[in-house]
């Protein structure tokens, strides 16, 4: 199998998946059996995977979580426009 992205070359390995919840909190899966590009790093789960983690997400309530992680958040609305500056839309379309 070639990578649908560029047509590199995929390996078979276990990776983690970034989910968003409906709160936008995330969650990350790991351990999740999958191949993915060696070139630019796209994902490919097959179908039985990627339905345990949509069934995963859905019982939310009942998950049982291995570690937690604290993860840098930049909010680059509030540390640019909310700054007065309102270029940024004009600039980062450049
Ligand atoms: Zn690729």
């Amino acid at each position: 199998m070639k990578c649908f992205e560029c047509g590199g070359e995929v390996l078979k390995t276990l990776g983690s998946v970034k989910m968003t919840r409906s709160d936008g909190s995330l969650i990350i899966f790991k351990g999740i059996p999958m191949t993915q590009c060696r070139q630019c790093g796209e994902q490919y789960i097959s179908g039985k995977w990627s339905e345990k983690i949509g069934e995963l997400m859905r019982q939310k309530e009942t998950l049982v979580f291995e570690e937690m992680l604290s993860v840098p958040v930049i909010n680059l609305y509030q540390q640019t426009i909310g700054k007065g500056d309102s270029d940024l839309t004009k600039r980062m379309a450049d």
